[in-house]
């Protein structure tokens, strides 16, 4: 809604669509267990502020200029950070960073979008995603995914190529459901996409171009063993770009430093597109010094892990009004459960007892983030209470 004495009063020349638009964000409350926004639990250790003070310590000496415009030492480190983290080494030029993977998406949007494009996901999928379509003046479309929310090929298909975007977005894991894609998913995909034409695209040997195809990858870090990556499709298919962020498993949303990884004529693309030095040099040198420490990032993200197939097990042994919860898979550091006749009732009760979870997802269910071991274990006895008092 407008804000009150706001758009109206001020009698600014506001955009229509923007006219009953609010800002978007989860509630930011002042509560003992927040496990609304998929954040790491764990604040940096005392080593990882040591470094990054001294990095940022050093860029401060050098705030009289412009930062690196193209980041390139922070390209590079990212770029070695990837190789180890999945096993695919790209160039340090197809790598690309932004505040974060937000602004990377809008970037992408702002350069393979625009006024009569379109852009496809599939839902329940991250909430964002038409505020990127919104902002950059794109026609937003989803199809939808199954039940078990996972992503059914002929309908992406089919959509595809009946509605012949010029992106598509495919969030794996997928918020707010924890569902990772297959890779001959995300292969089928990049198919139909290559093969269709963009309307107003540009022409290459009597055919115009097909769509980019983003998989969103903030949570890959917290795949189960044997999920693969889509940085795995990235030589195959210059189409494609896979974004990551330093949000959740690295444990620095407060840093705002998302990136991707696609071919360098992709990235190029981008480059148009930014702001000029919109990444500024803290950020860059706090970025470079947190990369230092992924040795022990990768410890904690095991824990995470291990403690989600918990939290995942002990919902499915639990009953409501009868009925087992549904548990969606996780391969994200969150569950989504339910589903419950009056989940804002839920969500309010378990506020009342200081937890703090997330009204989001399809109807009636409710989604969670993986805490600490007492956090989680707050949320186990504060939903216990709930579902126990309910009438
Ligand atoms: N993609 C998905 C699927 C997300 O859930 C989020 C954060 N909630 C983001 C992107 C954006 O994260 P950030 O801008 O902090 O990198």
């Amino acid at each position: 809604p407008v804000p009150a004495g706001g758009v109206d009063g001020a009698r600014l020349p506001l955009r229509p669509e923007l006219a009953d638009e609010a800002p978007y964000g989860a509630p930011q409350l002042d509560v003992p267990v927040a496990l609304n926004v998929n954040e790491n639990p764990y604040a940096p250790s005392e080593e990882v502020v040591t470094t990054i003070s001294r990095y940022v310590a050093e860029a401060t000496r050098g705030l009289n200029r412009y930062p690196d415009r193209d980041f390139a030492d922070l390209r590079s480190d990212l770029a070695d950070y990837l190789a180890l983290e999945s096993g695919v080494r790209v160039a340090p030029e197809q790598v690309w960073a932004a505040n974060g993977s937000n602004e990377v998406m809008l970037h992408l949007l702002q350069a393979f979008g625009g006024p009569g494009r379109t852009a496809l996901s599939f839902a329940p999928t991250y909430s964002m995603y038409p505020e990127y379509a919104r902002d950059t003046h794109t026609r937003w479309v989803t199809g939808r995914r199954a039940t078990d929310f996972t992503l059914d090929v002929d309908h992406a298909v089919a959509t595809i190529e009946e509605v012949r975007p010029s992106v598509i977005l495919l969030a794996s894991p997928n918020n707010p459901t924890g569902t990772a894609l297959p890779l001959a998913t995300v292969e089928a995909v990049l198919d139909a996409a290559a093969r269709v034409e963009v309307p107003d695209a540009p022409e290459h040997d009597g055919r115009r171009a097909g769509a980019v195809v983003v998989v969103d990858e903030a949570y890959a870090e917290f795949r189960r063993p044997g999920t693969p990556s889509a940085l795995e499709l990235l030589a195959a298919h210059p189409h494609l770009a896979v974004s990551r962020t330093m949000s959740k498993a690295f444990g620095a949303a407060g840093l705002r430093l998302g990136y991707l990884a696609a071919s360098s004529a992709l990235v190029d693309a981008l480059r148009v597109v930014r702001l000029p030095y919109h990444l500024s040099a803290v950020t860059q040198a706090a970025a470079r010094g947190a990369l230092a420490h992924h040795a022990e990032l990768r410890a904690q993200v095991r824990d995470l892990r291990d403690d989600r197939d918990a939290l995942v097990a002990w919902l499915r042994a639990q009953t409501v009004d009868g009925r087992p919860l549904q548990v969606a898979d996780s391969d994200a550091n969150f569950v989504l459960f339910g589903t419950f006749g009056d989940r804002h009732a839920v969500w309010q009760q378990l506020l009342d007892r200081g937890v703090l979870i997330r009204e989001t997802g399809p109807d009636g269910w409710l989604r969670v983030s993986v805490g600490t071991p007492a956090e989680n274990a707050a949320f186990r006895d504060a939903l216990t209470e709930v579902v126990a008092a309910a009438p």
